[in-house]
């Protein structure tokens, strides 16, 4: 076996062909891979090789990578397949962040409209491999919409646990339409996770939350695809939002790059929380230890969660590339997604974080504004109608956000001479 499970708090290392989610001493488990055995500059030509592939196993931009996933038999490969996803000039989102050199990979352009595609992929074939039966997740959406999609592919239950409140719509539309069985509890997003955990060690069910080590494997392939798109050539710096599994992805990947010579340069990582759900960026302005945030609050439900189970992930990772932490408002985040919109890209509320937040850092000349900058997009826009809706219509107040850029839409009577009098208006009549 060229991979072992090993524990980020301690180091201990575990056998990989064994289910296991966390180290005896309680720490998260990484895939280790034995670089090696590798050769760096013989991986690129197999990868450009396989750029393009029309179908198979290596059509997917995650096991296009395979090397650095995990030893698997092809039968067990749960692929749809997955990643190939744009990198978009940032257009008007550049702009408004005062970043020309802006870029967007859309992780929201995956089969089920995220970037857990990447990760599930992995885990639905981890979970194939050791030959569960069934599988389950806690989650604020888009992992259970994903999860569905994968089990349903390979005709395996899944049981999917929500926390009470808000789940965006798209999502949960998508884990009900995919059969998944949906269990709604009367907690936020930590007590699900916790009751999860007990459910699949009781119960014999694999456990497919961000705990899960394999998951990360796959979504190590956005930035190994970023990278690829850009000819290897290393942007300045990844700015990924989230509640830490994406950056301890990001910095897995590009350390697994660096060590096998596929790159020189070490980008740096700016990870942006939304100021409701951030206790990674406190621990990070107070140099404190690491602190869960009680009842985490944001509009920005994918992100909504106090307790991420990868803080010490994100932690090597931004240790190691000089990496920093922000945070973002609510009216931030939401005027940072208007933006992205109006590019003509379009994304959910988490996913703009990553440009609200490299706004605030140019702005704050932490990033140049000549710098090579590339944003994560990792959820597509229509998975939550409903914010969209309540910013352009202004009935975010609630949440104390306004419609800043907001395209209202406007009643009129069915007559020419009403749109003349609107498109005067707005200063459009030349069309
Ligand atoms: C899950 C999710 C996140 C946060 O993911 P991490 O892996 O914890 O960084 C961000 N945005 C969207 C759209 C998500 O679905
Ligand atoms: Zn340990």
């Amino acid at each position: 076996m060229s991979q072992c499970l090993s524990c980020v708090h301690c180091g201990a290392e575990y056998d990989i062909r064994k289910i296991r989610y966390v180290c005896d001493c309680g720490g998260v488990l990484d895939v280790k891979h034995d670089l090696s055995k590798l050769d760096g500059a013989k991986l690129v030509e197999l990868w450009e090789r396989r750029w393009g592939a029309k179908r198979g196993i290596e059509a997917s931009g995650v096991w296009r990578y395979r090397e650095l996933m995990f030893d698997v038999h092809d039968e067990f490969i749960a692929t749809k397949p997955e990643g190939n996803t744009r990198l978009y000039p940032g257009g008007k989102a550049a702009e408004f962040a005062g970043l020309p050199r802006l870029l967007l990979k859309h992780e929201g352009e995956n089969p089920t409209g995220s970037f857990k595609d990447r990760g599930m992929t992995c885990g639905m074939t981890a979970a194939l491999m050791f030959n569960s039966k069934s599988v389950a997740c806690a989650s604020t959406g888009n992992t259970s919409a994903s999860m569905a999609a994968y089990a349903a592919s390979r005709g395996l239950p899944a049981v999917i646990f929500i926390p009470s409140g808000k789940i965006a719509y798209g999502k949960l539309a998508q884990a009900l339409a995919y059969g998944g069985l949906t269990l709604q509890i009367d907690g936020n997003f930590d007590d699900a996770m916790a009751l999860v955990r007990e459910v699949c060690d009781e119960m014999g069910i694999y456990l497919l939350n961000s705990i899960n080590p394999f998951r990360i494997e796959g979504q190590k392939a956005i930035v190994f695809e970023t990278l690829q798109q850009l000819d290897w050539r290393v942007p300045d710096w990844f700015v990924p939002g989230g509640k830490l599994g994406n950056n301890s992805a990001l910095s897995k990947g590009l350390m697994e790059l660096h060590e096998l010579g596929i790159i020189d340069k070490i980008p740096r990582i700016a990870v942006i929380q939304a100021e409701g759900a951030n206790p990674l960026y406190k621990m990070w302005r107070d140099k404190t230890e690491y602190q869960p945030v009680r009842d985490p609050d944001t509009i920005a439900t994918a992100i909504k969660i106090g307790d991420p189970v990868s803080w010490e992930k994100s932690i090597r990772g931004l240790e190691w590339s000089d990496g920093i932490v922000e945070q973002v408002t609510e009216q931030e985040i939401m005027d940072a997604k208007a933006m992205v919109d109006a590019a003509g890209i379009g994304a959910e509320p988490a996913s703009c974080c990553c440009v609200a937040g490299a706004k605030k850092l140019a702005e704050a000349g932490v990033i140049p504004k000549d710098a090579d900058v590339v944003g994560i997009l990792t959820g597509n826009i229509l998975k939550d109608p409903d914010a969209v809706i309540g910013y352009h219509q202004d009935t975010l107040e609630d949440r104390n956000i306004k419609g800043t850029y907001a395209n209202t839409p406007i009643s009129i009577k069915p007559e020419l001479e009403a749109v003349k009098n609107v498109l005067v208006e707005k200063a459009l009549e030349k069309l």
